[in-house]
């Protein structure tokens, strides 16, 4: 793959799950009937900037992903396993500290220096509490029971990072287990870091068929967790059954549950990115417009897109009022570069 398709691809992945975040952001706490009746019969489908002075936000995901991708570009690629979990922790409680100033930072990378991080975006309570613990889960030693979408959400620079996928996946499991000890809260990490690797990597020839490898990889990737990791295989083999289907997305979506834990949240985004596999405004539109943890699959969809079709795909609409566009678009850079 040439300089120029990695970089198009790495920045695309940061983007693009910046924009589907930008996009949900507004309707995370509506109903499905609620976002029909507020923005139209086919949903939210531009950035609602009424009250944000015309800047698409976007929320803690996007925040937390950033903070990923700065731990990973700090620890270089020389560090082992152990090196870089504690350096995506000490990156976390930075992140932590821009949410709370009461939280002492690590100083990780140069991400404090940016104000427009210091904002509260709805961030997860699971995430707050698992770093205020001081403790840093596993996923042999769970810090909690907890399953929810914050762990997979954040990931997807690892994918990026780590040309091999099988390590992205470990590596992403690891990033997540840090606040999510419950294998639903890793292993779609550990899925999601394998997809978004291999969107970059592989010569493959569609996206339904980078998701039907990861199934059939799962189980062998996470054998210490077999029951869970061929429950999430067989959660994106239905995504990609449903999405093949004539119904609308209101019928196959609530199939796959509302994405608020982890394997619904990474099942719903592989059935919008699938349902449009060459259209990202399409799938992230789709990712959004169910009345559950939209931000989230919004999120995650966008980063499959763009690491898929590259940044070249992400049409201006959605590029020209996002929030923090320059530092997105350098992170991802400093991400292709590093290889
Ligand atoms: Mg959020």
């Amino acid at each position: 793959m040439s300089d120029d398709v990695r970089k198009d691809k790495c920045q695309g992945c940061l983007v693009g799950g910046a924009v589907g975040d930008a996009l949900g952001y507004p309707v995370e706490f509506m109903s499905y009937e609620c976002i029909c009746r507020q923005f139209g019969s086919s949903g939210i489908r531009s950035y609602w900037l009424e009250e944000t002075g015309g800047v698409a936000l976007f929320s803690d995901d996007t925040q937390m992903t950033l903070f990923t991708a700065a731990a990973l570009l700090a620890a270089g690629h020389e560090a082992g396993r152990k090196k870089v979990r504690s350096n995506v922790h000490r990156s976390y409680v930075d992140w932590l500290h821009t949410q709370d100033r009461s939280v002492e930072p690590y100083g990780v990378s140069e991400l404090l220096d940016e104000r427009q991080l210091y904002s509260r975006r709805a961030p997860g309570n699971t995430c707050l509490s698992a770093l205020r613990s001081g403790r840093k889960g596993t996923p042999s030693q769970p810090i909690n029971g907890s399953k929810g979408c914050g762990g997979v959400m954040r990931v997807a620079p690892l994918g990026l990072w780590e040309a091999d996928p099988e390590r992205a996946a470990l590596l992403a499991a690891d990033a997540a287990a840090i606040t999510h000890g419950h294998p639903m809260g890793w292993i779609p990490a550990g899925a999601l870091a394998w997809i978004v690797n291999r969107c970059l990597y592989a010569e493959v020839e569609s996206l339904a068929g980078v998701i039907a490898e990861c199934a059939d990889n799962l189980p062998l990737l996470f054998h210490s967790q077999a029951d869970a990791a061929a429950d999430m295989a067989g959660q994106l083999r239905r995504a990609a059954e449903l999405a093949d289907n004539e119904d609308a997305d209101s019928v196959n979506i609530p199939l796959l549950g509302e994405g608020w834990v982890g394997d619904e949240a990474l099942a719903i985004s592989a059935y919008a990115c699938l349902r449009h596999p060459d259209d990202f405004s399409e799938a992230v539109i789709a990712a959004v417009n169910h009345g559950g943890d939209a931000d989230s699959t919004g999120a995650i969809a966008g980063n499959i897109m763009g690491a898929w079709l590259g940044l070249g795909a992400i049409d201006a609409r959605w590029t020209d009022d996002l929030e923090l566009r320059e530092l997105l678009l350098q992170i991802g850079s400093a991400l292709a570069e590093c290889r």
